[in-house]
Formats: C-alpha cells, structure tokens, sequence
C-alpha cells in the first residue's frame, strides 16, 4: 500500500490489438483522476516475438515485473492451432498470480442485459489445467494435452474463493468441475472443494457438473454468488457471463500471487475491430480500479468508478453495448474517456454507488497445510503402443513378453477397452493403451517395467508412452476404463 503522496511503481504493457487504444484511454482517466502512479512502460507479445525474442518477453521486462510486482496489462494476441506459446499464460505462471478473479454485474437499464441484477464472481485457477500447455503427438493419428492439477493448487484456489466471499460479504460459494467423467483430477477439485468448504460454515457452497453448471449461468445467473472452477472452465464460462450480463468488452480481472498481482480486461485483443476508436475500455478501465484499491489508493478508485457509473447512466457508450435510452450517445474510445474524464467528482443517480472509504479489506493469500505423507506402491504400468494391428493380434505379440512379475490386464483404445472381449464396432486408432499389472504376491518394481519395455522393443513393438500405475493408501491412482 503506499501513502497519499508516494507515487506507486507499476509495470504498464499496451498489448496488441486493441490495446494501446484502451491502454490510452484507460491511463487517461487514471492519471486525470490523480492516481499516485510510476509508470515503467515495456512491450510484450507479438511485437517481441516478432523482434526475435521467442518467449514474447525480454529479460528487462521480467525485471520491472519483480520489481514493481503491479503489472497493468493491454490484451496481446496469440495465435491459434501454432506458432508461440501464450504469455498471457506464461506471466501468470511465471509470477505465481494462481488466483484469477473476474466480476461479472449488469449494469441494466442502461448497459443492455439478458440479467438485469447480475452480480457473479467467478475465481479461476490460473496456473494449472490444460494451460500447462504439455502436449505431444504420439502416433500418426493421436495427439495428447496432459491435464496436471495438484492439491496444493486446487487447495489454495479454493480456499482463496472462500476467503473472498467472506470478504466481501458474498453468501454462497459454487464449484464448477466435471468430476462424473474425470474422476481423478476433476475429482481431486470436487473433494477438495468440499473440505475447504466445511472451514467455513458461514458460507452456502454446492456444486455444479459444469456444462448444467454453464448452461445456468447463461440462462439464471441469480443463482450463483461466487463459483470456483479450474483454469479451462473458468475462461470459459466468465466470457460466457460477461457477455450474458451485457458485453465482453466490460469485464475486468485481476490475477493475484503472494507477491504480484496483474490487472487486465477479460477480453482479448479484437484484433477485428483494432485501430478504429470502436473499442470499449471500460474491462480494462475497471481493472484499472482493482489495481488502484489493490495499491491502497481508494479515493482515486472510487472516484474513477462512480465517474464511470455516470458516464453509462448518461448514455454515453462504445458501440458493443446498447444503450436503451434515445438520447444515449454511441461514441468512440477516445470520447468515452473523455466523457468519464468529464464526470470525475460526480456520482451516479441511479446506479448504486460505489464506496471504498476506509479501504477496501485484502483478501488474505491463504497457507497450505502440510499433508500426511501417503503409501505409495506400484502395481503395474499402463504402456501406450503405436499399431495398426488388431487388438488380438497386439495382445498375442505382447504377452509373448510378459513373465510371473507382470502379465497384460487389458487392452483399451481412446479409454475404451477393446481387449479381452472387445466389440468389432468399437472404432480404434492407431493409439493402444496396454495394461500390465503385477502378480498377485509379487513385489513390482522399476527394474520390471525397463524389463518389460527392453522386451518389447526388441520385438519391434512400438512404445509411444509408459505410465505407472500406483496404489496411495491402498486406494488405486489411476482410472479404470470404459467397459472394465
Ligand atoms: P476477443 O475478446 O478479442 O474478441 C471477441 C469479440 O468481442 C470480437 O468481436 C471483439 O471485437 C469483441 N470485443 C472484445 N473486446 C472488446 C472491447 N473492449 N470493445 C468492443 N468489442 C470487444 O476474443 P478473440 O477474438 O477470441 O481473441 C483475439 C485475440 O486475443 C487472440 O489472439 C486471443 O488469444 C487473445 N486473447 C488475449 C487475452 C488476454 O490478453 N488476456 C484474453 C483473451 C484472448
């Protein structure tokens, strides 16, 4: 937090697209409205990459990050299906911002809403997930996007949910996973999920499987408070929720670490719209507020917000949104900045207010506790094999390498089991997962697997892949397959 006269170190990044218009415009009103700010000003994405740096961020820009740990973030584009990796991705990892928090509120009559009243809080695990980014191609025809997730990070981003709802005086806590199909790692979600729940009993919690869960949130929104969800999920469903409450150009978020935090609009770069004064700043202009109470400077959010509720209320908007009223006035930019810049010191008249006097309370970044150390013993290991053959003909050639330590349980192609007794209807790739267990009374160790996959390299078969299999507490740590 800094004083009333220390100006506050931040790392500003104009980002691509429609960026530096909304950076512009956003910067305008911070600085009009007197926020305390040092701006150490670097570039990031496209334009780096283009410039031969393959990580879209230079070593000095890393610095002013660690430094001044409060990053203000334009959008950046990041191209699809190839090319290089997201470094929106990458700075939330690499800066430890685990928690991203998007609000979602109508601003209805005056912002155009499918909800009049919504008022969502969506808290999205920022660093694991299919965001790892892990993928490989391992036959002709399969590819592969490992899905990690780890208790510690599903602990502390559930916690953290809880935490702010208590906070802010939120009542209920959703989570949104897909547990009934991914039973480990949705599953791990779930569960943990529930025992964070139980620390705070003054809080409501239920869960949601996620697509009824999406579909809810589109259609009844009243019905959620405040929803927890893993990384993928959670990008999904609060575009979804910022555009059901009026448009995707509105919403803003912050992504949080124990040491930085980043603050941006939760809409991309709109590449189809860029350069032309169309766009809306308002998504980053209300990050920008985060960030400002997040610096401790209430006065300033306060006023750049109520500035900005009366901007709308008076008809004045960017061009995605619908205004009702005849008189509004659909403007550019620039003059919507301009506009908010106009009403600083006003307060809306009919939108609620907003007051941060006093502060606005930091949601505490919550400790992991420590967990009992579990037994873990292998039993077995599931082989991935290239093959064009028949599952038959695959299960005849690799039994004919197993011994007493470990014999070949099953065979299964995209999770589902072809071998013993499979259908001739089931269609199957070229992708083969073989399941070698261990003898009954036998211990199995690493020393069998490299036994097993020697053998079976030197009889031409093809191993893409191997995985362990282990038992935690006796309790299987792996997933059965369809139709076992
Ligand atoms: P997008 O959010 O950029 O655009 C989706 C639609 O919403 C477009 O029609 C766009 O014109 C409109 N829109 C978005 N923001 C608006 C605003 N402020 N005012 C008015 N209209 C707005 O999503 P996309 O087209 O899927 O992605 C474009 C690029 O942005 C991609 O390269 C993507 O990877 C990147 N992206 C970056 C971030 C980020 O930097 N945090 C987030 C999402 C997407």
């Amino acid at each position: 937090m800094t004083s009333k006269t220390d100006l506050a170190p931040i790392t500003v990044a104009h980002g691509d697209g429609i960026g530096p218009e909304i950076m512009r415009a956003s910067l305008d009103v911070l600085e009009a409205a007197g926020a305390r700010l040092a701006i150490e000003e670097i570039k990031i994405g496209k334009e780096v990459y283009e410039s031969g740096h393959s990580s879209g961020i230079a070593d000095s820009s890393w610095e002013s990050l660690r430094r001044t740990k409060v990053f203000f973030k334009g959008p950046i584009t990041t191209p699809q299906g190839g090319g290089y990796k997201s470094l929106n991705v990458t700075v939330r990892k690499s800066l430890g911002l685990f928690a991203n928090v998007r609000p979602t509120v109508a601003y209805s009559p005056y912002v155009k809403s499918l909800h009049p009243g919504m008022d969502v809080l969506i808290v999205r695990e920022n660093e694991e997930d299919l965001y790892a980014g892990i993928e490989h191609r391992q036959t002709q025809d399969v590819v592969q996007c490992l899905k990690l997730v780890s208790r510690p990070g599903i602990e502390r981003i559930c916690r953290y949910a809880f935490e702010v709802a208590r906070t802010t005086g939120r009542k209920k806590v959703s989570c949104f996973s897909k547990d009934n199909i991914m039973k480990l790692t949705d599953g791990l979600f779930h569960k943990v999920f529930d025992e964070i729940a139980a620390e705070y009993p003054d809080i409501e919690n239920d869960h949601w499987i996620i697509d009824i869960g999406a579909a809810k949130l589109a259609a009844e929104p009243h019905r959620f408070d405040v929803i927890v969800t893993s990384n993928l999920y959670g990008d999904i469903i609060s575009d979804i929720a910022s555009e059901v409450s009026g448009s995707v150009g509105m919403g803003p978020s912050s992504n949080i670490g124990a040491s930085c935090a980043m603050f941006e609009a939760v809409h991309g770069s709109a590449p189809d719209i860029a350069g032309q004064d169309l766009a809306n700043p308002s998504g980053l202009l209300l990050a920008g507020v985060m960030m400002l109470n997040h610096l401790g400077q209430f006065d300033i959010a306060e006023t750049v917000q109520n500035a900005w509720l009366r901007t709308i209320e008076d008809g004045v908007h960017t061009g995605d949104i619908e205004h009702p009223s005849p008189d509004a006035r659909k403007v550019g930019t620039k003059a919507f900045a301009e506009a908010v810049i106009k009403r600083l010191g006003q307060k809306p008249q009919q939108l609620p207010a907003v007051s941060f006097e006093g502060g606005v309370e930091p949601i505490s970044i919550p400790d992991l506790i420590p967990q009992a150390p579990q037994n873990k013993k292998l039993v077995g290991v599931d082989m991935f094999v290239e093959s064009r053959d028949t599952p038959s003909h695959i299960a005849h050639r690799l039994i004919q390498q197993t011994n007493d330590a470990c014999g070949l349980s099953m065979i299964s192609n995209r999770g589902v089991k072809v071998w013993p007794n499979g259908f001739p209807e089931t269609f199957c790739t070229d992708h083969w997962r073989c399941r070698f267990m261990s003898g009954l009374d036998t211990d199995f160790s690493g020393t069998d697997i490299a036994g097993l996959l020697g053998r079976l390299a030197d009889a031409g078969v093809e191993v893409v892949k191997t995985e362990n299999l282990y038992q935690f507490d006796k309790e299987a740590g792996y997933s059965m397959v369809q139709g076992q």
